[in-house]
């Protein structure tokens, strides 16, 4: 039997290929892929084949984000039974180092994380119609979730664990950043976790709007606005900033919007920024998170979705069929403001 694999050839170039199937070991699972989301990291890969962490070896298979069906379990298996539907975790630790052994094995050094080139050779990715993965890292989803749905907990993992970081409580308010799509996450997991007032930037406009109809309590358009002007935006000082932007300017600007004592919480890879305001932060005793990756989020992402309280597939605005992953990719690295989240669906 052979898999169906989309490769990344060189940059810009997706071509799909037939390959013999991966092996299956002890304490691994085989998985038909049905459902992968395209990621920044992702469009970074195939514009640059790199992101800022790392440089890929081609031909690198993408993809992080994705669910599906168990097909068959190496070995004897108890929570795991051919035919589950199960969401997929792309990062693994060694299970045994500090960091893994106490919850945050986001850090541990031997991550293994599906299509990062962070250390070479590239982890494989999900972009494929059958793949292996360590089954304590796959989670059996109720009936009442969609693949696409079990797919999106990878980004809303993101936004968990932002949320965890930042120490941010139900009743308290907050100001993202960005109206992309992990922005975009990050508002729907504080929405459902009580957080009562959520204002949100960007530079553009359809974007903006498409937040709003999520429920951002306001919104606002950024572009072409004198930082000093955006100083007094907000209608109060909030508790918390997330920032999905790496915009320095913005984010330096955006600390007179946090209460003293509050935090700003970077979320993504911070490329952009060279001077944080130290000062403004000192005298306001704020404290900077930074956030990476995520762990222990998969059970949570579940529940909330499960529970009905969490939508993350609002945020897709884009479907593509295994055959058109190069038309997928295309769509997801143009850019343009209407493309949210792209999916691709096997
Ligand atoms: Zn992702
Ligand atoms: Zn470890």
């Amino acid at each position: 039997m052979k898999r169906r694999v989309a490769f990344l050839t060189r940059a810009g170039k997706i071509e799909i290929r037939k390959q013999e199937m991966p092996e299956l070991c002890e304490g691994e699972v085989l998985i038909r892929v049905r459902s992968v989301g395209i990621c920044g990291s992702d469009i970074s890969y195939y514009t640059k084949g790199e992101t800022g962490l790392g440089r890929l070896d081609f031909p690198h298979i993408l993809g992080h984000e994705c669910a599906g069906d168990v097909v068959r379990t190496g070995g004897e298996d108890r929570r795991l039974q051919p035919g589950d539907r199960v969401a997929v975790e792309p990062g693994v630790g060694c299970g045994i180092c500090d960091y893994c052994r106490t919850g945050r094995y986001n850090l541990c050094e031997s991550m293994a994380f599906m299509s990062s080139a962070i250390k070479r050779p590239g982890g494989e990715g999900g972009m494929a119609e059958y793949i292996v993965r360590p089954t304590q890292y796959v989670y059996p989803i109720p009936d009442t979730m969609s693949y696409e749905q079990a797919a999106l907990a990878e980004p809303v993992s993101v936004a968990i664990h932002a949320m965890r970081r930042s120490g941010i409580r139900p009743g308290q308010s907050a100001a993202i950043l960005g109206c992309g799509p992990i922005a975009g996450c990050i508002l729907l997991v504080l929405s459902a976790c009580g957080v009562s007032r959520i204002y949100m930037t960007d530079i553009d406009e359809t974007r903006v709007r498409k937040m709003k109809g999520l429920g951002a309590s306001e919104t606002y358009l950024v572009k072409g606005k004198e930082p000093e002007s955006l100083r007094a935006l907000l209608p109060e000082e909030v508790d918390v900033v997330f920032d999905t932007t790496c915009q320095e300017d913005a984010c330096n600007a955006s600390l007179s919007w946090i209460k003293k004592g509050g935090v700003l919480t970077l979320v993504g890879v911070p490329t952009g920024y060279r001077m944080l305001d130290l000062q403004t932060l000192f005298v306001r005793e704020q404290s900077i998170i930074t956030t990476f990756r995520y762990a222990n989020t998969y059970p949570t992402a579940i529940r909330l979705m499960e529970g009905g309280r969490l939508h993350p597939e609002a945020l897709v605005s884009h479907r593509f069929p295994f055959e058109k992953a190069g038309e997928a990719m295309e769509k997801a690295a143009a850019r343009e403001p209407d493309v949210m989240k792209v999916m691709i669906a096997l």
